[in-house]
């Protein structure tokens, strides 16, 4: 039976045998070694100092190790050499005496040799004769007779004696030598003993190993020193030089590229392929941050920009001033000489531009039809704000575009640094609601940034949401105020008003949520919520029996610019059943003046649908007169500004006056809103004014008092009469 695939014991794998256990732990310590030599060794410059200071260090351990261990020798083979000059020379001596005593001055010359202890002479029975050392004369060496056996047995050769207990009672000394001496001229036999000074020779040569050690560690450390110069200028530097223009991408590719080598080679195929690269990006941004139609810089460069300028600004302290220009009607250029002279309007308005930049300035084309200047080094917001409308009047010069003169409108949002916001974001933005408020004073204006009007944002905000909710709940209201005839009394029309209750801040009057809405779009909804109500509403009336009148709903801009104005006017109608000839609407004189073409097409397919059109507020948008014969307007509503002054006696009633005589002389009727007083009515009818509106006939009303204030219109009537008999 066989067992298969069954894994060992953890224990038996993790447990190292005996056996692996150093291979183990040396695969261990080189692993640690790479590891602390790749975190302590990165850059090449260091991992060559490390090789050779290591090659170095293990050089001057080796030779340490080898003078060291060869020390002994050394010794003894010095020792071996005192010994045998001391030995010759005793021998030639002893080959002149008569006797050994007479070798005494030669032993004591001896005794004074370098690195010679002692020398001495003694006999056949081993008593010394003479000597180097006078008190060593007749002690006896006898023990060492078998030493001299020896000696005789090799007489040239000398003997280190290893028993010398007798001559210095210290014990065995390995500096001791001995020789057989034959004295020719006496024929006697003696022994000569040299004792080498072992302990000087010993630190003769420990201070010659040092020296040997320190040369070398010296010699070594310049050996580095000098290789690592050579390996660094041959190697190390060029690889670096590569390597830093690899990193900074252009510049060094000089340093680099100038060895002839082929490290140089690279580095000039790397400059060739940084120069390309480099190159091509540079070709990218730049078509990247440029409008290609004026050539100046666009929204995102123009940020960059002004941020620059900003942190320059925060370094050195000052001012800076970023206005928004935004070209007046350039949609309508666009739309009614095509999108080529649209082109040369931008473009002009760019060389305008451009030519006033002072240095220092930013100039871009940021939107459309919008262009943004960043004045650099201002002193004051006056300062900017005259700057501003230098080029607002520069752009309105009037110009030729082919066979037109043109006149460009303009109007500019400004906000500075710092007091509007230290951010170039931040700052883009106040000086874009400083620009909506610009736009709505009209052509020409250049609005400062202030904090209010981000705080009117805010609450712009508010009741927009609050709106778009209220729309979706239904809870709007129409009131209705009557328009009375100056001549009869009777109740001809009503103006619908709208009204929102608010369930926190009560009723919201429409001069604060038509702009929202207008600039949110959400007057389109609105107004078709009103004209269905309206002629609802109207309808209902009449059904319900009660005098027919006209009823007049107000237009905004937008909804008189969108092309299905008149078939939403028709399809309610038609859904309402009520008869084109009791609805009318109301625009202002202001919205009519804008574009006048195009609203003149408007108002006459309106108009030919059979409704009603009035011109509000009429007096106040400064309209040509000579557009009047043009429009097919059935009325004309004098603004109440006028109707506030008629009756004071001195010139009030004159500007009234003027427009009543013209709008007869037009076949135009005209009404006069605002009515507040007996005399007001007085004079309005003294002027010929056809019809009234205002707080004296009667106030906006919901629709049920309306209908009871219609229901009993005679009263109403009675009551005009009445102050008409009084006056
Ligand atoms: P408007 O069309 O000129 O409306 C006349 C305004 O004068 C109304 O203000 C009315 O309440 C007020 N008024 C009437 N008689 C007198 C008077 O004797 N004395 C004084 N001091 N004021 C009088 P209201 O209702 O606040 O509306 C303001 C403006 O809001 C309107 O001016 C109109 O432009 C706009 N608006 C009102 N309802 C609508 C609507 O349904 N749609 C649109 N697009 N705009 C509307
Ligand atoms: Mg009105
Ligand atoms: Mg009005």
């Amino acid at each position: 039976m066989s067992v298969e695939c069954e894994g060992e014991a953890p224990e038996t794998r993790n447990e190292p045998s005996g056996k692996d256990g150093a291979p183990a732990r040396a695969r261990a310590f080189v692993a640690g070694l790479r590891r602390s030599v790749a975190t302590h060794f990165t850059s090449l410059r260091s991992k060559v100092v490390g090789l050779l200071t290591s090659i170095g260090a293990v050089l001057v351990a080796m030779s340490g190790i080898y003078v060291f261990t060869t020390f002994n020798q050394n010794l003894a083979h010095e020792a071996d050499l005192r010994a045998g000059a001391a030995r010759d020379v005793l021998i030639h001596a002893a080959a002149r005496v008569q006797a050994s005593g007479e070798l005494e001055p030669i032993l004591s010359a001896i005794g004074n040799a370098p690195y010679i202890a002692e020398a001495a002479i003694a006999g056949r029975d081993g008593t010394i004769v003479a000597s180097s050392h006078a008190a060593w004369n007749g002690r006896s060496i006898a023990p060492v007779a078998t030493t001299l056996a020896d000696v005789a047995a090799d007489r040239r050769r000398p003997l280190a004696i290893e028993t010398q207990r007798q001559l210095t009672g210290a014990g065995a000394y390995d500096g001791d030598y001995a020789i057989w001496l034959d004295l020719p001229q006496s024929g006697e036999q003696a022994v000569a003993i040299v004792r080498v000074d072992m302990e000087r020779l010993a630190a003769r040569l420990t201070t010659k190993a040092w020296n040997t050690m320190t040369w070398l560690t010296i010699t070594a450390i310049l050996a580095i020193l000098t290789i690592s110069m050579l390996v660094h200028r041959i190697v190390v530097a060029p690889i670096e030089a590569l390597r830093d223009f690899a990193r900074n991408y252009r510049r060094g590719a000089a340093e680099a590229s100038q060895h002839g080598d082929e490290i140089g080679i690279v580095a000039q195929a790397l400059a060739a392929s940084f120069q390309a690269a480099a190159d091509s990006e540079a070709r990218l941004t730049n078509i990247a941050s440029t409008d290609g139609l004026t050539g100046l810089g666009n929204r995102g460069s123009f940020k960059v920009q002004f941020a620059g300028a900003i942190a320059d600004a925060e370094r050195r302290g000052g001012l800076v001033g970023m206005m928004i220009l935004n070209l007046g009607g350039f949609k309508d250029v666009n739309d009614t000489l095509g999108h080529d002279a649209g082109d040369l309007v931008l473009q002009r308005t760019a060389d305008i531009l451009k030519g006033c930049r002072r240095e220092g300035d930013i100039v871009a084309r940021i939107g459309g039809d919008e262009f943004g200047v960043v004045f650099n080094g201002i002193k004051s917001a006056d300062e900017a704000l005259e700057m501003a409308s230098r080029l607002v009047r520069a752009v309105g010069v009037p110009f030729r575009l082919g066979a037109q003169e043109l006149q460009q409108a303009s109007c500019v949002g400004m906000t500075l640094f710092p007091q509007d916001g230290r951010d170039a974001e931040v700052l883009m933005k106040n000086a874009d609601l400083a620009l909506s408020r610009a736009k709505q004073e009209g052509a020409g204006a250049c609005v400062l940034y202030r904090h209010e009007l981000h705080l009117r944002a805010i609450e712009r905000n508010q009741i927009e949401r609050d709106l778009r909710a209220a729309v979706a709940r239904q809870e709007l209201k129409l009131y209705y105020q009557p328009k009375v005839d100056v001549a009869t009394g009777q109740i001809t029309g009503a103006e619908a008003l709208i009204r929102w209750p608010h369930e926190e801040r009560g009723f919201i009057p429409p001069s604060v949520f038509i702009p929202v809405a207008e600039r949110s779009g959400l007057v389109v909804d609105l107004t078709r919520w009103v004209l269905d109500e309206a002629c609802r509403q109207n309808r209902q009336w009449q059904d319900d029996g009660l005098p027919r009148i006209t009823v007049a709903v107000n237009v905004s801009a937008i909804d008189l610019r969108r092309a299905d104005l008149t078939d939403t006017i028709a399809n309610t109608l038609i859904a309402r059943g009520l008869s084109p000839q009791y609805l009318e609407l109301e625009v202002t004189e202001s919205m009519v003046m804008e574009d006048v073409d195009t609203v003149i097409g408007t108002l006459r397919r309106l108009r030919s649908l059979g409704i009603g059109i009035g011109i509000d507020d009429f007096g106040t948008g400064y309209s040509s007169l000579a557009y009047l014969k043009r429009f097919p307007v059935k009325r004309l509503k004098i603004d109440r500004s006028f109707v506030n002054d008629i009756a004071d006696g001195r010139e009030g009633h004159i500007i009234p006056k003027v427009i009543i005589d013209l709008a007869h002389a037009l076949g135009v009727s005209v009404v006069a809103e605002g009515v507040e007083s007996a005399d007001q009515f007085d004079k309005l009818r003294e002027l010929g004014c056809d019809e009234v509106q205002g707080y004296f006939m009667g106030r906006p009303m919901p629709p049920a008092e309306f209908e009871v204030f219609l229901r009993n219109s005679p009263a109403g009537a009675r009551r005009v009469a009445a102050s008409g008999n009084a006056a």
